[in-house]
């Protein structure tokens, strides 16, 4: 085997410890982007960025002061709405979860207490038109600090928004335990819009050029965190997936990529899956030669996307969701019995970067590690100190195997382009209900 955890893991070392936070749009995810191209060109890769626009929160600031209580600590859910300076005064209402059985009529200045988040369009649309004048939310953990988050923008211009805030869990504990009946809501939010970035390393394939596969992770992070395990580590799988096949060769193309932006709604790798469609588009558009079934655009030439998100746990469960056709299930099934690592598999729709990809009809598989430690995940606990670098030898040596396999040494391509279409409904369904937006109030 020629992939290295312990390359890997320095690889996790320079983004999450050395860069730290690279949230989406900011400097430091442009300077993790640098470090990949570097490493990609290091390899002898083909590299490129590719740009798109994201918008990420400006100015946030936030407060809430309860009769009874005091102030306490609060930051704003960015993309919703700022209050008057003053803020917004009102009668505390708690709607649980905020579905919408829990909704009370509207009446003017409610501030609903709402444990949880806004969800998906089905749960915020109830919420906006009962019109609360503001909503507190509590975070649903008790090990971390209020949040800072972002509301989508297809959902804030398709529902409207109102000041929303985060507060700690044990704060509205302690509000609810005392009956604290009033409060005040100070929020001010900006949002602007910022050029991200997906990085690209390809490696041409020697005698399939024609046939790509993709092999991917996302290098961005939450705001407030880290983003060691999630997913510095995936997108460390990549880069250390293209020094081993950019030593041993591949006959079809094998295109790594670290998708930006993935932690604000998977913009980055939306952006490229756009981008494949509008050549489609174009490609099939211009008149083709006698042979035209012959000459694939960049998206019929992309037969497989395996994505990486969520690596580099101590305890964890390997989870493998697939969509494609039921030989790549087969094959994956076959290669974790062969050598292991154990993993569950199953054509549920991950929500990461391979899901644009299966909605554009590319077959895809994920591979995550979860558990008990996903409570790190998207707080400023998910730290480089937290990554387990023995966690990545069994997937790297995985994904070594497969790649080399089924996609860099057959003479044929074994996996059909096809998606089930069970998989193609849940894919449907989820861009449907989520509007984009991961992390989100
Ligand atoms: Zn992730």
């Amino acid at each position: 085997m020629l992939f290295s955890a312990q390359k890997a893991f320095d690889h996790i070392r320079v983004m999450a410890k050395d860069i730290g936070i690279r949230a989406g749009g900011s400097p430091e995810e442009k300077q993790a982007a640098a470090y990949v191209e570097r490493h990609f060109k290091a390899c002898g890769l083909e590299t490129s960025i590719e740009p798109f626009d994201v918008e990420i929160p400006g100015k946030a600031e936030a407060a809430v002061h309860v009769d009874g209580l005091g102030e306490l600590q609060a930051r704003p859910v960015c993309a919703t709405a700022s209050t008057p300076p003053r803020g917004i005064e009102g009668d505390l209402v708690f709607v649980e979860s905020g579905e919408e059985v829990f909704l009370p009529r509207s009446k003017p200045g409610q501030i609903f207490l709402l444990y949880g988040e806004l969800g998906a369009p089905d749960k915020y649309e109830p919420l906006m038109r009962s019109e609360p004048a503001a909503i507190i939310l509590v975070e649903n953990s008790r090990f971390i600090e209020p949040r800072l988050t972002k509301l989508s923008n297809e959902k804030r211009d398709a529902f409207g928004a109102v000041p929303t805030v985060r507060i700690r869990f044990e704060d509205g504990d302690k509000l609810m335990r005392k009956g604290c009946k009033r409060a005040r809501v100070v929020a001010k939010v900006s949002h602007e819009w910022k050029k991200s970035q997906n990085v690209w390393g390809v490696l041409r394939g020697t005698e399939k050029p024609w046939e790509e596969i993709v092999v991917g992770g996302h290098y961005d992070s939450v705001w407030g965190g880290y983003g060691a395990q999630d997913n510095a580590a995936g997108a460390a799988c990549a880069m250390e997936l293209a020094r081993v096949f950019s030593q041993r060769g591949s006959k079809r193309t094998i295109r790594f990529c670290t998708f930006g932006c993935e932690e604000l709604g998977l913009r980055g790798s939306t952006a490229h899956v756009e981008n494949l469609r509008k050549a489609h588009a174009k490609h099939v558009a211009k008149k083709r030669g006698k042979a035209w079934k012959m000459d694939w655009s960049p998206l019929e030439r992309t037969r497989l996307m395996l994505n990486v998100d969520l690596q580099g746990l101590l305890f964890g469960d390997n989870y493998c969701p697939v969509g494609g056709p039921a030989e790549l299930m087969s094959a994956c099934k076959l290669l974790a019995s062969e050598m292991g690592p154990a993993m569950r598999f199953d054509d549920e729709c991950y929500s990461s970067d391979n899901t644009p990809f299966a909605h554009a009809g590319v077959p895809t598989a994920a591979f995550g590690r979860i558990g008990v430690e996903l409570m790190w995940a998207h707080t400023p606990a998910d730290t480089f100190d937290r990554c387990w670098k023995d966690s990545l030898a069994p997937i790297g040596h995985y994904l070594e195997t497969f790649i080399s396999r089924w996609v860099a040494d057959p003479k044929s391509f074994p996996f059909k382009r096809e998606i089930p279409e069970v998989h193609a409904k849940k894919v449907k369904e989820y861009f449907k209900g989520r509007v984009f937006g991961y992390v989100e109030g």
